[in-house]
């Protein structure tokens, strides 16, 4: 733009020189009129061109102006719609004017139900709400906690943050934080010390107490292989701890290296179910397994699939009581592999439930059944599938049973992220 303005000016005066070298190579011969219109129109249009070229820059320049003024209104309001955190703006008498949908979503109100009412007018107000407003000082940027529970018994921890929006109008702005996850993972971490040291201290308590009969005087055989057994057990039992740590930490530092290869997991689950004969006898349990074809290949790793295998069918032993029934499915699934595990045990509490896949999480019915157990063969369990390119769920009512099922490509794709 700037340069065309230069050329016509340019060009407007090479005009006058081209003008005055006429008027000066052939004197006498323009009247006034001439030199008037040769000289001074062409200024006066180069004048008006070049005026008529701002005015029209200036006013594009304005109106690019609000263009982008109001991009960016609109880019600020698909901030705060998109932001995490839930933002409602009130006054100080408690008049609400502006809420998020992140605001809607926790409060589990909908902004109709909220906009230009105040606090009092709104109908059946939650727990989130009515904190929301009992923060009297707003005198500086105050923050608090609140938590409460579903009628699932899920725990939820929210942030809210007080902020003077507008001293003059009085309106403040609440930020509210969802920090349940935030504070569920700091209390498991805090457990994890706990919990661990309690898983190893058993085990190591049995060996200690264990090993000193052992060096008795005439011991007799059968309670020296009695003693020698329970030794054995208790260091079984640290090899399969320490074992699943290891691979938490290989998990997590991303070092869980996976050897995928032409894997039959007809002969996995088959030599699962043998290695457990005894422990499904012991308990006079009728374990159930159905597959129609004679062989099921699927590009998986062995090992790490076999860990799965066993920790489905373990579970199903362990929370099934006397007597119990197991069924075990495998079979074509279309282009994938479905491999489950139905008991009819104790099940898993809708509470639980909801983070039944997450380390160290124990119902509290199974704790109470088996005590030792880590918490840690489904976290792990839905890693490796979830490597696989796989699926993992489960399905479980309460007293009844519960289902554990993978699917998993016949080819490998790469892990969804
Ligand atoms: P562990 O069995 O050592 O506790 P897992 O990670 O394998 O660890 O299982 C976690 C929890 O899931 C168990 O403690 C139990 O509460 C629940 N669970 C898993 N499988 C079953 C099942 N078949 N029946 C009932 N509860 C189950």
């Amino acid at each position: 733009m700037k340069n065309n303005i230069y050329l016509i000016i340019a060009g407007v005066f090479g005009f006058v020189i081209l003008n005055i070298i006429l008027f000066y190579a052939y004197p006498g011969k323009f009247s006034t009129m001439a030199y008037i219109i040769f000289l001074i129109v062409p200024l006066i249009t180069a004048l008006v061109i070049v005026f008529a070229r701002f005015s029209f820059l200036f006013t594009s320049r304005i109106s690019e102006q609000e263009d982008e003024k109001e991009l960016l209104r609109e880019r600020q309001e698909e901030i705060i719609e998109n932001m995490v955190e839930g933002l409602v703006v009130h006054n100080v008498s408690g008049k609400i004017f502006s809420v998020n949908s992140t605001a809607e979503r926790f409060l589990n109100i909908s902004a109709d139900k909220l906009l230009y009412r105040t606090y009092i007018q709104i109908q059946n107000k939650n727990l989130l709400l009515k904190a929301l407003f009992e923060d009297k000082d707003l005198t500086n940027k105050t923050e608090r906690e609140i938590s409460f529970k579903d009628k699932y018994g899920k725990e939820y921890v929210f942030k809210i943050i007080s902020v003077e929006l507008n001293k003059k109008r009085g309106e403040i702005l609440k930020i509210i934080r969802d920090i349940s996850r935030e504070k569920y993972l700091s209390k498991m971490k805090s457990e994890y010390i706990t919990v661990m040291s309690h898983k190893f201290l058993t085990p190591l308590n049995g060996i200690k107490w264990t090993a000193p009969s052992l060096l008795q005087d005439n011991i007799e055989k059968s309670d020296k292989t009695r003693f020698i057994n329970n030794i054995i057990k208790s260091a079984d039992k640290l090899i399969e701890l320490t074992t699943l740590l290891l691979r938490i930490t290989e998990m997590e530092e991303g070092n869980f290296g996976y050897k995928f290869e032409n894997t039959d997991l007809l002969e996995i689950v088959k030599r699962s179910i043998k290695d457990r004969k005894d422990d499904i006898k012991k308990k006079n349990i009728i374990l159930s397994f159905e597959s129609r074809e004679s062989v099921l290949e699927i590009t998986a790793d062995k090992d790490r699939t076999k860990v799965v295998v066993d920790n489905f069918i373990d579970n199903a032993i362990k929370y099934t009581k006397e007597g119990g029934k197991i069924d075990v499915l495998l079979k074509r699934d279309g282009d994938n592999i479905k491999f489950s595990v139905k008991d009819n045990g104790i099940g898993i509490s809708k509470e639980s439930q909801q983070n039944i896949f997450t380390k160290f999480v124990r119902d509290d019915r199974a704790i109470s059944m088996h005590t030792e157990g880590s918490g840690l063969g489904l976290f792990i369990a839905k890693n490796i599938i979830e490597e696989h390119g796989g699926k993992i769920g489960f399905t479980s009512s309460e007293n009844n049973g519960s289902t554990f099922f993978f699917i998993l490509p016949k080819d490998r794709k790469k892990k969804s992220s």
